[in-house]
């Protein structure tokens, strides 16, 4: 498949900054837009305890990516595509939910 979004770090001429993460695809209705959550550890000072978190990123989903709800992606941070969107799929890690 052809790719001809000019939002594709790899076939388009969007840079990407360092920072990435890594997530699962929670939401795919979008369009180009998918919702990855990933989870981190922080620790609370106040109560001595480390808690997990959950941070919901939408990223861009270029269509040479096509990352669907389940897929284990890497995403990287990127110029602000949209009010919300400034990441997008650099990478699929592994397919299926
Ligand atoms: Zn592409």
């Amino acid at each position: 498949m052809e790719c001809t979004d000019s939002k594709c770090p790899i076939h388009g001429s969007l840079k990407t900054h360092g920072y990435s993460v890594e997530g699962i695809v929670v939401s795919d209705k979008l369009g180009k837009t998918i919702i990855v959550e990933h989870a981190y550890t922080t620790f609370l000072k106040k109560y001595e305890r480390s808690l997990r978190k959950n941070s919901r990123v939408p990223a861009h989903n270029p269509p040479c990516m096509n990352a669907k709800v389940g897929d284990h992606v890497r995403i990287s941070g990127t110029r602000r595509l949209s009010k919300t969107k400034a990441f997008v799929v650099t990478k699929v890690i592994k397919r299926g939910a």
